[in-house]
């Protein structure tokens, strides 16, 4: 079996309202979809973690860097093709755009492993852990409305309402105004759920530690991205210095950016990013990686169908660390605002809202060989950008 051909699909939509996190506002929902096709019919899909233009930019790595070293292989050939396409591109750049490319491409060549096995990407990475997931969902996005602790306290109900096990929320209007929206959530979710908060990198470790204080007394459960990833001697001290949880990862690559982000101690919880890591052969190894260093793992996850659909399967592998009868499970991360490339674009929805409702707020285990999705090509043209 050989590789053919390479494509990225580069999908938009409008979201109807500018949605903000600490660095900046959007308005559109953009995806990356990756299609990788073989002279047998059998046909990979794999996504590519970066919003907007970022986008369109990695469009032309995948297609026009990374193709060119990888045609005329065996998709099987994952390692060697991962090898061979990083050395290729180390010199240009170890982190960042060339890996979310390669990301793509990675995850499209296990789903095509998995369908010329005839077996569902967890059973080819070590089979199932656990029988159903347990689903967080996200929103609080930061919005232009007048009273925007009001909006973000019925928010949080509504999403506790909805069946979600946990939730999360944006900061990023400076300390003080963000201790007011998190105490807004609480008032929202009452005492005892569980939420947390994700301030996308936008503080200094002397304001970190304002918020993380706030955050000890409201029983948060984790401060994501509290300062910038290169920081990790501000991580270091808000992890020794608080007794919040201090989560982080999303914005690293590879196990060699990964290695340091642990030996420096800067997380109590990882949250690696598969669809930018590296794709599945590297996640596999930022997993052992954590492991190692005894830090459970509840991966980021953002994006369209084939980026939740992935991560269903990785966490349907991942083993409980460290083990015992009421061990803590991972959680699969949900954004509930709207996203029609993950609510629309398979041939049979996900439906992760649906189960959650109906379930407890736990979905059931993917299946299906490879990623177990079978994408609507006419949803697909209708949303295309490039
Ligand atoms: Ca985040």
């Amino acid at each position: 079996m050989k590789i053919t051909k390479v494509t990225s699909h580069i999908l938009q939509h409008d979201l109807g309202e500018e949605l903000g996190y600490s660095q900046q506002w959007y308005a559109k929902r953009t995806a990356h979809l990756v299609e990788v096709e073989t002279d047998e019919g059998i046909t990979g899909w794999g996504e590519c973690f970066g919003p907007g233009n970022v986008a369109l930019a990695n469009k032309t790595i995948v297609e026009q860097v990374i193709q060119p070293m990888i045609l005329g292989h065996s998709p099987l050939d994952r390692e060697l093709l991962w090898n061979k396409a990083y050395n290729l591109m180390r010199d240009h750049g170890q982190k960042g755009m060339p890996i979310q490319a390669l990301s793509g491409i990675d995850i499209a060549l296990w789903d095509i492993a998995g369908k010329v096995a005839g077996l569902p990407l967890y059973d080819l990475i070590g089979g199932k852990c656990r029988e159903r997931l347990n689903v967080y969902g996200y929103g609080m996005m930061l919005r232009k409305v007048a009273d925007l602790a009001g909006a973000f306290e019925e928010e949080a109900a509504r999403i506790k309402d909805a069946g979600f096990r946990a939730t999360k929320m944006k900061v990023g209007l400076g300390p003080r105004e963000d201790v007011k929206l998190v105490e807004a959530v609480r008032r929202g979710v009452g005492d005892g759920f569980r939420f947390m908060v994700d301030a996308n990198h936008c503080y200094t470790t002397n304001d970190a530690f304002y918020v993380g204080r706030a955050l000890e007394e409201l029983d948060v459960y984790w401060f994501e991205e509290p300062v910038a990833p290169e920081d990790h001697a501000g991580y270091r001290e808000l992890r020794a210095g608080l007794k919040v949880n201090i989560s982080g990862g999303e914005a690293e690559f590879t196990r060699w950016g990964w290695r340091p982000l642990l030996e420096n101690r800067c997380v109590d919880i990882a949250q690696p990013e598969v669809c930018g890591l590296g794709g599945i052969s590297e996640y596999m190894k930022v997993l052992a990686l954590c492991h190692a260093h005894f830090t459970p793992v509840i991966n980021h996850v953002w994006g369209s169908a084939v980026a939740v659909a992935t991560n269903m399967h990785l966490i349907t592998a991942m083993p409980d660390l460290p083990g015992g009868l009421f061990q803590a499970q991972p959680m699969l991360e949900f954004d509930t605002t709207l996203n029609k490339f993950r609510d629309e674009m398979l041939a049979e929805p996900l439906n992760i809202q649906g189960q959650v409702a109906k379930n407890k707020g736990t979905v059931a285990l993917p299946s299906g060989p490879g990623l177990g999705i079978e994408i609507d090509r006419g949803f697909l043209e209708a949303y295309k950008i490039a």
